[in-house]
């Protein structure tokens, strides 16, 4: 709703992207959306993924990197992630739509009948539910502004029923209503000296034959685009001069933003929505933020153990959440990449050396497990800041019960279902589960926190919510053994009694969530459990320097 309570009447922008992937769809799509947000409108971010998949939710992290988990329980692609990030304001399952469920949709409507004696195919049918799908979050009258991004480029066979879903959109809604934005790449030959405008050319004649003429060219570049390029672009692409617009590669994510602000993107897209609006974007805060982000004045080294560190998108919201968390402090946070699978008792001193603190990633199965466990039990024994997330912290108690408690043989029953100890085990409500697909405790939960503890010193409040993705839980059958050995229960589910939080009193750092704080922290609100964390680690290296000197 607006101020006045009437619906807002939402103006659709699509993103498409050509030449190749990992362009930035998803960055340009959260800059511009940041820019309309600073200007005072309501905007929100919707992804359509070209994929079968329902969801990314069973997809491996190497296919596809982290899967994003949204307050609803939606399991999502990671731009919702920057999204969320960069707009902080939460997406939903509505978000994130892919070809997987747009067929899901239309084949569990034809079981019905609803198309009874038609021949179902994909236009109308399919184009219908991707246009119903599209339309969705704008009947709710609480946006003025939509982005859709179209995941995958232009050309790709899969893309094809999404770009013609558009074209119709374009005669369905008005020109004035409906805005394309087609990203693609200007390459820079070396042996010519010469930015090349071809394959954007080919590209957008690629868009065109299927009916759609993008009205704003966003060309990522190496090099400045001059003007002859512009023109030469424009005149080829078929769109106004100054509605191609350069995206220099960005020293970070978070300066995409202003340099969008400078190229006049969002003046440019309110041009030709005919939207009236003589507010400049305030850009302020995020420049506070940048400002702190490129001008540290601490410095620390995190250790963060994962099986999937090849890929760094497969941990985005948890090093996304240590640049926010990083700006907060006034301190430039390395990330040192460690595999699980590398860690061994023996060698974990060396392995460790120089780290100010150790964050435990979250993951499934029984590959690196013993890896964690030992850099678990080497922070815990040698008062070094430690942060565990969902299996992080799962892994956390099994070590406290092994080396503390005195259960050498504890486990969880996802990697030894016949473990004599399993301090971890299946939840009861996912015993009988046996899809894999959206099953898993999913979406926000609440969570209490107990007086008198780190958690609520740094919450500074007793009711949270978090969001969840995991099967297995604490066992709460050993709750009293943990607690007489000195570990202590911070954060319980008030409503079904579930172990949230975990940690040691008489550490600097010792904080175990089975959550996922890290799909919470955004620029303007970084997550108090990292700020803390990279807090601990700075006193931690100060410390440090203080006994060598
Ligand atoms: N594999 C563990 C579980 O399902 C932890 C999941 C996670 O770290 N997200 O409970």
């Amino acid at each position: 709703m607006s101020m006045n309570g009437q619906p807002r009447n939402p103006k659709y922008i699509f993103v498409t992207g050509g030449v190749t992937s990992s362009l930035g769809k998803g960055i340009i799509a959260s800059s511009l959306a940041k820019l309309l947000q600073s200007r005072g409108l309501s905007v929100t971010i919707q992804k359509f993924d070209p994929y079968i998949n329902v969801d990314p939710g069973t997809l491996n992290p190497y296919e596809h990197g982290e899967c994003y988990v949204t307050d609803d329980g939606a399991e999502t692609d990671l731009d919702l992630g920057h999204y969320e990030r960069f707009l902080n304001v939460p997406t939903s399952q509505a978000n994130n739509v892919t070809t997987g469920r747009i067929y899901y949709n239309v084949i569990m409507k034809e079981r019905k009948g609803n198309y009874l004696g038609k021949t179902v195919q994909v236009i109308p049918h399919i184009t219908d539910e991707i246009k119903r799908n599209i339309l969705q979050l704008g009947e709710t009258g609480n946006f003025d502004i939509i982005i859709t991004e179209l995941g995958g480029c232009v050309g790709d066979i899969e893309s094809l029923p999404y770009v013609e879903a558009v074209r119709q959109l374009k005669w369905d809604l008005g020109s004035d209503n409906l805005l394309v934005i087609h990203l693609t790449l200007v390459p820079y030959l070396q042996s010519a000296g010469e930015l090349k405008t071809k394959p954007t050319q080919h590209s957008v004649k690629m868009l065109q034959e299927s009916g759609v003429q993008p009205d704003i060219i966003v060309c990522r570049t190496e090099h400045p685009l001059p003007q002859d390029i512009r023109r030469k672009i424009a005149l080829f692409c078929n769109v106004e001069q100054n509605s191609v617009i350069e995206a220099m590669d960005a020293e970070t994510i978070y300066d995409v933003p202003l340099l969008m602000q400078k190229e006049k993107l969002d003046q440019r897209v309110l041009y030709m929505l005919d939207i009236y609006n003589d507010q400049d974007a305030d850009m302020d805060a995020w420049k506070g933020f940048l400002g702190r982000y490129k001008n540290p004045i601490e410095e620390v080294r995190i250790g963060l153990v994962g099986k999937y560190v090849e890929l760094k998108d497969a941990y985005k919201s948890i090093a996304e959440s240590f640049i926010h968390a990083g700006a907060a402090n006034e301190c430039k946070v390395n990330i040192e990449w460690i595999h699980s699978e590398s860690l061994t008792p023996e060698n974990i001193a060396e392995k460790f050396d120089g780290l100010d603190g150790v964050l435990v990633a979250p993951g499934f199965g029984e590959r690196g497990i013993e890896g964690k466990i030992a850099a678990v039990r080497y922070v815990r024994e040698n008062n070094i800041p430690f942060f565990g997330i969902c299996l992080g912290m799962q892994m956390a108690c099994i070590e406290f019960a092994r080396n503390v408690i005195g259960m050498p043989e504890a486990h969880s029953t996802e990697m030894a279902p016949d473990t004599e100890f399993p301090v971890i085990d299946l939840m009861e409500e996912q015993k009988n589960v046996t899809d894999k697909g959206g099953t898993m405790r999913l979406g926000a939960y609440a969570c209490k926190l107990k007086d008198k503890t780190l958690a609520k010193k740094i919450y500074g409040k007793a009711n949270i919510s978090e969001r969840h993705r995991h099967r297995w839980e604490f066992n709460n059958k050993y709750q009293k053994n943990y607690e007489a050995a000195g570990m202590v229960i911070s954060g319980i589910n008030p409503d079904s009694g579930l172990v949230e939080i975990v940690e040691l009193p008489n550490h600097p750092y010792f904080i175990g969530v089975q959550f996922h704080p890290e799909l919470k922290s955004t620029v303007m609100n970084p997550h108090p459990l990292f700020v803390n964390f990279v807090k601990a680690a700075i006193e931690y290296a100060s410390n440090k320097k203080l006994v060598l000197s």
